[in-house]
């Protein structure tokens, strides 16, 4: 067979399976052999019976000592007993149901065992294992791999096809990574590697063969957002003749940061070389990133143009608006707001005035993305709190004007390795300075234990001129005995009544929402309490204590954010997070919020707990969802196969010289990223 063709033609496969396997992408040959296994069994250690662990499953070599014996034990049910011995020790071997297992162990023979051990008083027992004459190497004495299955496939079915595969492949393999990274790499030519990582000898040349495919994602995925930079940099950017800030600055209550200078003059740089700006801020909760973005859409209104910045929530944005509007009022140019909530006559007037130019700032949520929104002269585009958007919103906001500058926010400080691969097409700026006088929160992990002395701690920060937010996991009455924020609102009111307690959560009305978040700003509101409506962004300088109820059951990452609502003022403020008592897991978690307060630490930190779902969550970042790599483990192969990339591509910025490189980034990315590289 050939690996172009289909897996219908392997033996044992029928139409049916041939189905259930392109459910998992294997059409042909060739597919099956970029299906790599999710991880291996290594069968090829025997243990012998005296060092057998408890749990674990594990291969003896042992001689049958008597005849299997079987016993009924109820209705449908009988088990099979064997002893066996090996030098060491003696060992049982329990089966249920399986008493035809009897004849094929005869005494005095010795086999090779693979199952799980389990320690009982009497001795080890091995569960319903699988066995074969020693040395007849089909379930023992070798590295197994598992793959990816889907309901109705069987392991054996995945070794059909992949062993068909391998048996396809050709003398040598046409290898699409570059001679010259190869020899770098010290990889083995593609077929070798091929092999090793289907049917490995040992466990370490399925590592060895691992790392050249993780290297390849990587590779792959590099030379897909250099393409992208490529594209986007070979552009030029909206025209902006008129880069003084002097103005802007003026208007300022405040003096920026060297943080925040640094960043905006890296955007204007970009500007001024007539390059389409397209930059990250990356900066920890309160680091001053909205100034930074003022400052760009001020830039393209002063020069007769129009920006938009665009909030995930619609609390965000009124708060953007709260801040922005007054600053541009004092400079003679218009701001306006467009979210989802606002009444039809509204909109409709918004839009007409965004699409005849009179209004220069645009601050709203996603319903800036509706078709109806047009603009007449859009130059720069902001997304803030970029996480919470995908590539396809991002790119869906700059279209609505030409060459349009590009500037995303987040908070959300990304490990290195995410960062790499979700903004690779970005440039960063990092704002790694906090505006002068802030303090460190104070942060505590507590248990149910302390519950009245927080709130005696609550009350003492209203009594001191403080505010207080209280962050549930639950609106109402829910499951797994969480704390609901309702439940919390009413038991703070009680057991605090002579402090103001207001309950904001995400089925509140927008509108009653609004009030309750204007009161708070306005320190009518002593106690706040909510779900994580308030995760981002939201500004109180003078809140000074955050409480987060089942503190255990958020990610590490948003608990720093919401750490982040306080401490923003000058005053002294601290964070007490709930749930230290759930266990040794939990306990650690919230330590680590304890010790440290670099977002970036914790980040990597929740990555290595997690995993990297969390920041994948929904792949609506648009990028090709990657096979093998271990995010949080890969990042050296990723620094290599980045820098590998990008030094190609210096050299060979269309690929051209690798025809067969291009030909694979260009189908990854056309599977499932932005489509084309033109
Ligand atoms: P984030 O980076 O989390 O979006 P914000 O832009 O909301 O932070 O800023 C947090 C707070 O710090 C706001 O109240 C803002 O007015 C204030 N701020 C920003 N820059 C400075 C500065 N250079 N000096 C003093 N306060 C600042
Ligand atoms: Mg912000």
């Amino acid at each position: 067979m050939k690996l172009a063709d289909s897996v219908r033609f392997v033996r044992g496969v029928g139409p049916k399976k041939a189905e259930l396997l392109g459910r998992l992408g294997i059409a042909t040959l060739e597919d099956a052999l970029l299906c790599y296994p999710r991880g291996y069994e290594d069968r090829t250690r025997v243990t012998p019976i005296r060092r057998l662990l408890d749990g674990e499953k594990q291969c003896v070599h042992a001689v049958v000592g008597a005849p299997p014996r079987t016993a009924h034990i109820r209705r449908g049910m009988d088990v099979t007993r064997c002893v066996v011995y090996d030098e060491s020790g003696a060992l049982t071997l329990q089966f249920f149901n399986q008493s035809y297992v009897a004849s094929s162990l005869q005494t005095g023979q010795e086999y090779a065992f693979f199952g799980k051990i389990r320690a009982e008083k009497r001795g080890f027992v091995m569960l319903s294992p699988e066995f074969e004459p020693v040395g007849a190497a089909q379930c023992t004495g070798r590295v197994l791999p598992f793959y990816p299955l889907t309901a109705g496939l069987h392991q054996r079915d995945l070794y059909r096809v992949t062993d068909a595969a391998l048996a396809a492949l050709p003398g040598e393999m046409p290898d699409f990574l570059p001679a010259r990274v190869r020899a770098q790499q010290g990889f083995a030519p593609l077929g070798d590697a091929l092999r090793a990582i289907h049917r490995p000898q040992d466990m370490q040349q399925a590592q060895q063969a691992r790392r050249r495919m993780v290297f390849e994602e990587f590779f792959l995925l590099s030379c897909g957002m250099g393409l992208l930079r490529a594209r986007r940099s070979g552009r030029c950017g909206a025209k902006l003749r008129d880069l003084s800030l002097t103005a802007f600055y003026r208007a300022l209550p405040f003096a920026l940061t060297g943080a925040q200078q640094r960043a905006i003059e890296a955007c204007t740089l970009d500007i001024a070389a007539g390059r389409p700006l397209s930059r990250l801020i990356q900066g920890d909760v309160g680091s001053g990133k909205t100034m930074v973005a003022a400052a760009l859409c001020y830039l393209a209104a002063k020069n007769g143009r129009q920006a938009v910045m665009m909030a995930p929530t619609e609390l965000l944005a009124q708060q953007h608006m709260q801040t922005l509007q007054p600053l541009y009022g004092a400079l003679g140019l218009s701001c306006g707001l467009l979210t989802g909530s606002l009444g039809a006559r509204q909109k409709r007037e918004t839009v007409q005035a965004i699409e005849a130019g009179e209004l220069s700032v645009v601050i709203g949520t996603h319903a800036l993305l509706r078709g109806d929104v047009r603009f007449r002269d859009l130059a720069v585009a902001v997304v803030d709190e970029q996480h919470r958007f995908g590539v396809q919103q991002r790119a869906a906001l700059t279209e609505k004007g030409e060459n349009v500058h590009l500037l995303v926010m987040s908070a959300t400080p990304i490990p290195r390795t995410l960062a790499l691969l979700l903004y690779g097409d970005l440039d960063v700026s990092a704002i790694d300075e906090l505006p002068p006088g802030r303090q460190k929160v104070k942060t505590y992990a507590v248990g149910e234990r302390m519950r009245p002395r927080i709130d005696a701690f609550i009350d003492r920060q209203c009594a001191e001129g403080g505010q207080v937010y209280v962050v549930c996991p639950l609106v109402g009455d829910g499951e797994s005995g969480r704390t609901s924020a309702e439940h919390t609102a009413e038991r703070l009111t009680a057991a605090l009544p002579h402090r103001r307690v207001a309950l904001v959560h995400g089925r509140t009305k927008a509108a009653e929402k609004e009030r309750i978040m204007a009161a708070f700003a306005g320190g009518r509101v002593d106690i706040l309490v909510s779900t994580t409506v308030i995760e981002v962004g939201v500004n109180v300088p003078n809140a000074t204590l955050m409480v987060v109820e089942d503190g255990d059951c958020f990610g590490l990452s948003q608990l720093h954010q919401l750490r982040g609502r306080v401490g923003r003022g000058a005053r002294q403020s601290y964070c007490v997070f709930y749930g230290a008592d759930r266990g040794e897991d939990a306990r650690e978690r919230l330590k680590t919020l304890v010790h440290t307060d670099n977002g970036f630490v914790i980040a990597q930190k929740d990555l290595e707990m997690r995993g990297a779902g969390d920041f994948f969550g929904t792949r609506q970042h648009g990028l090709p969802p990657m096979k093998l790599a271990d995010l949080a483990g890969d990042t050296r192969v990723l620094e290599q196969a980045r820098r590998m990339a990008d030094a190609l591509l210096a050299a060979d910025p269309a690929l051209t010289e690798e025809p067969q490189l291009r030909a694979r980034v260009e189908k990854l990315f056309a599977q499932h990223g932005e489509g084309s590289f033109n």
